[in-house]
């Protein structure tokens, strides 16, 4: 997996700022924008996220590149709807060359049910080399593509749908694949705009599992991990 942010609101922290003063304030955009220093700001962002005035998080918007993913990732990945996303065409790229693919850990670490894993790739690779030799147009020879095949997109939140993604999707109640990709885009944003993501992340950051029954009960033990993770969110070299 590969993620990296390609581009984010400039000035992200100082403009969240600015309209979280506007809207306490009396005076024009000139001398509010000179109003601002860095300290001032992060007070501000410290006071706009305790409140939940959390409409002026979505000014500041960041762009991703996501890739080496799997298309089971994917599918959860845009039913975020407030996101904005650009996926590789299965209908327009063809995969005459065989596909790239995402064996689950759990596989790997099993050695006769990652070789038939991998056997299975490569007869839907084959059947699909078919499929197009056969004159089958490449959007009905997608059909046999599995969810583990990899997809590469890009991906645009702004700071108030990444609090919010941050929250599902870093939880360990979420798929282990997009909790990964959910982490690595965190590690990013933390590096360019601490204040607007200081504690985001899992449900449990901000107080008890919100998850009930269904909670993972090691809350202590995801503090702790994200509290490393803010201390030093550097992101991990690309695996690739
Ligand atoms: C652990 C986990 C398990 C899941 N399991 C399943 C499953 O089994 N089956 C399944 O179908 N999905 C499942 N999902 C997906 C889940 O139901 C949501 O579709 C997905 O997480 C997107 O969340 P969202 O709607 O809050 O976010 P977004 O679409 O990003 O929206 C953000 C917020 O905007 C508001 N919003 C957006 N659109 C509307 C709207 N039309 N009306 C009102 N408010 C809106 C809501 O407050 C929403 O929370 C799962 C998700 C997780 C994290």
């Amino acid at each position: 997996m590969f993620v990296s942010l390609l581009t984010y609101t400039p000035d992200a922290e100082r403009l969240v700022a600015t309209a979280a003063r506007l809207c306490y304030s009396a005076v024009d955009f000139h001398t509010l924008s000179r109003q601002t220093g860095t300290t001032d700001n992060r007070q501000m962002i410290d006071k706009v996220l305790a409140l939940g005035h959390h409409g002026v998080l979505e000014h500041a918007v960041f762009s991703f590149a996501a890739e080496g993913v799997s298309r089971a990732l994917t599918h959860q990945l845009v039913r975020h709807r407030l996101a904005s996303f650009a996926q590789q065409s299965q209908r327009y790229v063809d995969f005459d060359n065989g596909f790239a693919y995402e064996m689950p850990p759990a596989i790997a670490g099993n050695h006769d049910m990652a070789a038939r894993f991998d056997e299975a790739m490569r007869h839907l690779a084959e059947l699909y080399v078919d499929l197009r030799a056969a004159g089958i147009a490449a959007e009905d020879a997608r059909f046999v593509l599995p969810n583990a095949a990899h997809s590469r997109l890009l991906i645009t939140m702004n700071a108030r749908e990444l609090r919010h993604f941050f929250r599902l999707r870093c939880c360990r109640r979420a798929q282990w694949e997009i909790r990964a990709l959910a982490k690595l885009m965190l590690q990013e944003v933390l590096q360019v705009a601490p204040a607007l993501f200081q504690k985001a992340g899992p449900g449990c950051l901000a107080g008890a599992c919100p998850e009930g029954k269904m909670s993972c009960g090691a809350a202590a033990e995801v503090r702790r991990e994200f509290t490393d993770l803010f201390a030093d969110p550097a992101p991990f070299p690309d695996p690739a």
